[in-house]
């Protein structure tokens, strides 16, 4: 029997060498050509955006300074963004610029080889300091207010904001915390401290984002301490992985540490366990923690991840009222001595030789407002719970505490799922708090009808109305969905007996004020109103007036395609071609335009009502044979996160949804908040079913925009599946994600199974198929478990080759070697497997340029009946990950049927592209055409484009620019450049950037 593969699978030369152009002249400037774009360095990548920042700087800054300056750039065609943007901020100062970035020779080649090849982080390291502020402890604002990420999808715990005017807290972080905050303009930059209740993907899953993005403010970069149980320290060795600058991380835990067995270390910080632990103690607040470990009845061993904590904050008490007259009368003139007095300090009287304390001149005190936060999140915590001693001082009814010396509790936020704080017994112990309000904030059905993020839900609901194909109605917010949740929300109480509790559900928004003492309780005026699709709408009109005839002009084309499609593969089977029916004296597009003649001549404005238009649409390719009456059941992306960098207002990071339908779906890149947006996209309990049908997860690269939310899918799925007979969901990444995983996997059980990207490239591929025996078998494979397979194939390969311990062994074994093949042969049968089941040929890896180990992928059909039971040809679908443009990835996208295609800048900021290793939209827009790629979808756009980029319509025929939760059916792709400037309309009052819109240009993508 022949060796599994022996051949060393990096590619030899370069992927990116020259070959020929299908019909498209690219200049020599778009390819690059570096010695090897595979480099087994550190995946350490992220610094390289301390270069970045600093050019940026240099080149008269990103962000949006120069956004309502007047480019007077015209772009040809659509005409409608000529006042929006400046140009380029690089360009003047290219070779200044251009200097350090580009070596020799590599200068002209169009790409920034130290950041392809991970050397650029040599720049040192910002010193990242913690803010030092100045508190004020007298006339201090202070409130506690719910941050509602996740109160409308249900994908992560809310947070909450401890807020002071000198000073921020909040607690937990989960994903989409940040876009939260944009939205909401909450100044990240004011947060100190931030607390976990647990450690885990729903109440952290948006920390790594959150570090990366404060370390890109301002030119020092910013930082925030992180508090939470010792089960913190799994998540920084993780976050290490992507995160290397350890100065962004200030973490700090506490508690008893759980190993992986089960047994407890005391933590060395804290020394010797105490409860409870004093974490902030200044002058305007005292916060303290009370660690909860679950009980198993079963006798389960502690896990990490099992802890949850209670947070106390505890005001100081409140001075009385300074009295003045009693002041002059003691001898005090007004000055620095009356602040001492109210800060609780004695001082020598200015006319009288005696000391003044602090009770002579000050009314009597009143103790100072206490708020609990509690996180029970199983009914294994609930004894640990009712036996906390720490917190007998704050019960009314405690038997071990003199009724004097009781602290009064005035709020408690309740994180734990209803299933816990509707029991009985957690209904009683509410009980125990007296008059305290209760605020249940655990994130379940509540407040579905209002969007969290209320901007991109508004332009969902405008581009749902425009065109409705490519943008389904929301998931979440449909009122059948809101029916079956709410029913499933009334469930009533196990303690149904009336309670004297003060019992209010959380809102998104909602305020307890703690400061100033007049003020003390709720406040429901931040609480936003719900969004109505019907009110978007009509303001829409208002707006657009003519965004009416665009709609019924988009859904009658719609139709009357469809129509011709139909009737035309009556007629003639063998027939590809579509007659479309715009290009028809009776089509709607004339149709429209001859109603509207005589009437506001807007047509100017709106290309796709003018006749201009129409001799546009003559262009129409053929359709290629693998659409030909493609069923809607066939496949359809969904484009989940258009974004780079960072989550901003109106675009979320990358992620692609392949939905396969019965065959299951895929997800290319696993941005923070994928999870979210798959709910806004399905619906709460879409979303899950798509999470079950998962087959497999490809992540391109190790940037915090592509990864970040891959732990919580994964941890979503095990919980789904977890009463479900299931195999392990393939991760199929760059070698550094392997590390992340790994370490996160010690905090919550993930149930993945990895494969290295470089196993996956064509060449890879083919070794793996070649040594497979006639009946598709792994040849060691047929009678053995996989993990045995492996030991003998990696032994074979090793002890054929080399004496034991000898250099030689050791560096074959590095990643990437051919023993490290044979490890991941079982793994590569399951891929094949896979594949099988979802109806694909096969799944390409592409290397291309951007950072170490980064890729596209190249996803192929198997040949398949079409809605008439005829066999087609399968489509091919290539997604670029983030790149340069790139030879390896023109050659493998050869005759796609859907190029996605990265286009992170405009045309005129190509230097910027260049040092950033990404492409500007002419040069996706080049490589679709080079490649002879049927259509092009465009995404990964900079967050300084927030609502639409820029781009030149001239440059779209084949090509459509993405937006968050559009989804395009196959069935629809010969239409889809056609909706382009369609939806251009409804940006068209978008001359000049809403400055609120501005975000921080990030430095890690
Ligand atoms: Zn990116
Ligand atoms: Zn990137």
């Amino acid at each position: 029997m022949p060796p599994p593969s022996l051949r060393l699978l990096f590619p030899h030369s370069s992927p990116l060498s020259k070959s020929s152009f299908l019909g498209y002249s690219l200049s020599r400037s778009l390819f690059c050509i570096p010695r090897s774009p595979i480099t087994p360095r550190s995946p350490l990548t992220a610094l390289c955006y301390f270069g970045a920042r600093r050019r940026r700087a240099t080149g008269g800054g990103g962000g949006g300074s120069g956004r309502k300056t007047s480019g007077g750039r015209g772009t040809r065609g659509g005409g409608v963004f000529h006042q929006r943007r400046r140009a380029s901020t690089l360009r003047e100062e290219r070779d200044r610029a251009r200097a350090p970035e580009m070596e020799g020779k590599e200068e002209t080649l169009g790409f920034n080889k130290r950041r392809a090849e991970g050397r650029d982080k040599s720049d040192k390291p910002k010193a990242l300091q913690l803010k030092t502020r100045k508190l004020n402890p007298v006339n201090t604002i202070c409130y506690v207010q719910i941050l509602g990420t996740g109160m409308d999808t249900q994908d992560t715990s809310p947070s909450v904001l401890l807020f002071f005017d000198k000073q921020r807290f909040i607690f937990n972080a989960g994903e989409g915390l940040q876009r939260f905050c944009t939205e909401h303009k909450i100044k990240l930059s004011k947060i100190d401290h931030i607390f976990l209740t647990r450690v885990c993907s729903e109440t952290a899953g948006g920390l790594p984002g959150l570090l990366l993005t404060l370390a890109g403010i301002g030119e020092e970069g910013m930082s925030v301490n992180i508090w939470g149980p010792s089960d913190l320290n799994y998540l920084v060795d993780a976050m290490r992985s992507f995160i290397p600058n350890a100065a962004m991380v200030h973490a700090h835990s506490f508690g008893v540490t759980v190993n992986g067995d089960g047994t407890m270390l005391s933590s060395s910080q804290f020394g010797k366990f105490r409860d409870p632990i004093t974490i902030i103690d200044d002058e305007v607040v005292c916060i303290s923690s009370i660690p909860l470990n679950p009980s198993y009845s079963n006798g389960s061993t502690l896990k990490p991840g099992d802890i949850a904590v209670i947070y106390a904050c505890e005001l100081p008490e409140i001075k009385g009222k300074f009295d003045p007259v009693k002041a002059a009368a003691l001898g005090l003139k007004p000055g620095p001595k009356y602040r001492e007095l109210q800060l609780g300090n004695s001082v020598m009287s200015d006319r009288l030789n005696i000391t003044v304390h602090p009770s002579d001149v000050l009314g009597p005190s009143s103790p100072g407002p206490i708020i609990l936060l509690v996180d029970c999140p199983t009914k294994f915590h609930m004894t640990a719970l009712l036996s906390a001693e720490s917190l007998n001082c704050y019960y009314r009814d405690s038997d071990h505490q003199p009724k004097a010396n009781t602290k009064t509790v005035n709020c408690v936020i309740h994180l734990g799922p209803a299933i816990v704080t509707k029991s009985a017994d957690y209904q009683k112990w509410m009980k125990r708090f007296g008059t305290a309000q209760h605020i249940m904030a655990g994130h379940e059905i509540r407040n579905i009808e209002i969007p969290i993020l209320k901007s991109s839900a508004r332009i969902s609901s405008q581009l749902n109305y425009l065109c409705p194909q490519l943008f389904p109605a929301c998931g979440c917010w449909s009122s059948q969905q809101i029916n079956e949740l709410s029913l499933e929300s009334n469930e009533l109480c196990e303690d149904s007996s009336s309670t004297p509790c003060e019992i209010i559900q959380a809102e998104n928004l909602l305020k307890f004020h703690l400061r100033p003492y007049s003020q003390l309780g709720l406040d429901r005026s931040a609480i936003p109103d719900s969004l109505n699709h019907e009110e978007v709408i009509a303001h829409l009109l208002s707006e657009i007036p003519e965004i009416a005839d665009v709609s019924k002009n988009v859904n009658q084309f719609q139709r009357s395609s469809a129509e011709v499609k139909l009737s035309k593969s009556e007629k003639d089977d063998n027939c590809n071609m579509v007659e479309e029916p715009w290009l028809s004296a009776s089509s709607s597009v004339n149709n429209v335009h001859a109603e509207k003649q005589g009437r506001d001549s807007f047509e100017e404005d709106i290309p796709c009502l003018n006749d201009r238009w129409n001799d546009n649409l003559k262009d129409e390719h053929d359709i290629p044979a693998c659409l030909e009456n493609i069923s809607r059941e066939d496949m359809e992306i969904v484009l989940l996160g258009t974004g780079s960098s960072q989550p901003s207002k109106y675009r979320n990071v990358s992620s692609i949804f392949v939905n396969l339908f019965s065959r299951g779906s895929l997800l290319l890149d696993c941005g923070e908040g994928t999870l979210g947006q798959l709910k806004r996209r399905f619906g709460i309990k879409g979303a899950d079913d798509a999470v079950k049908g998962l087959k497999c997860i490809w992540v391109s690269h190790i940037h915090a925009d592509h990864h970040t939310g891959l732990a919580r899918i994964l941890a979503l799925r095990c919980q789904l599946l977890k009463d479900i007979p299931h195999k392990p969901l393939l991760v199929i990444g760059p070698r550094p994600l392997k590390r992340f995983i790994d370490a996160y996997s010690k905090l919550e059980d993930l149930d993945m199974q990895f494969l290295d990207c470089r196993h996956t490239l064509e060449a890879s591929m083919d070794d793996f198929h070649g040594s497979l025996d006639s009946r598709g078998q792994f040849p060691e494979n047929s009678d053995r478990g996989g993990s045995e397979a492996e030991d003998i194939a990696s032994h074979r390969v090793e002890s054929s080759l080399f004496a034991p311990h000898s250099k030689m062994q050791s560096y074959w074994k590095r990643p990437g070697s051919p023993v490290d093949t044979a490890i991941a042969l079982p793994v590569l049968m399951r891929l094949k497997e896979l594949l099988s089941e979802a109806g694909l040929e096969f799944l390409y890896s592409v290397p291309v340029v951007h950072c170490p180990q980064a890729f596209g992928v190249v996803l192929k059909a198997a040949e398949r009946p079409n809605s008439l039971g005829k066999t087609i040809p399968g489509w091919k679908l290539v997604y670029s990950g983030d790149t340069r443009p790139c030879q390896a990835l023109i050659n493998a996208s050869r005759d796609a049927t859907l190029l996605i295609h990265e286009a992170t800048f405009e045309d005129t900021m190509e230097d910027e592209a260049i040092a950033r290793n990404h492409s500007t939209t002419k040069e996706a827009v080049g490589v679709g055409t080079s490649a002879g790629a049927y259509r092009v979808v465009l995404t990964h756009f900079s967050q300084r484009y927030p609502k639409i980029p820029v781009f030149n319509e001239a440059d779209m025929q084949r090509t459509c620019i993405a937006f968050d939760l559009m989804t395009v059916n196959l069935a629809d792709l010969p239409m889809l450049p056609k909706f382009l400037p369609y939806l251009k309309v409804l940006f068209r009052n978008e001359m000049v950037g809403d400055e609120s819109d501005d975000v921080h240009e990030s430095f890690i993508y």
